[in-house]
């Protein structure tokens, strides 16, 4: 029997830049991930394009920081 074929997935902890942290079904024990869906901008409703490599991360906890106190 040939092994490796059929990925073991197991409850995985997904831990997000905004610092929500959920469970999901994974082949991997961690995920960190920079947006998920509590601070995603297409679920949230912000718009975010700044979508460039450097500095991805901070530009959006900036905007979502701002946006957090209206
Ligand atoms: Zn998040």
């Amino acid at each position: 029997m040939r092994e490796g074929i059929h990925p073991q997935y197991k409850e995985a902890n997904v831990s997000c830049v905004c610092g929500n942290a959920f469970s999901t079904r994974s082949t991997k024990n961690e995920i960190r991930v920079e947006v998920c869906s509590k601070c995603h901008p297409f679920y949230t409703g912000q718009r975010q394009q700044n979508r460039n490599a450097g500095g991805r991360i901070e530009r959006f906890l900036k905007k979502y920081d701002m946006d957090k106190k209206e």
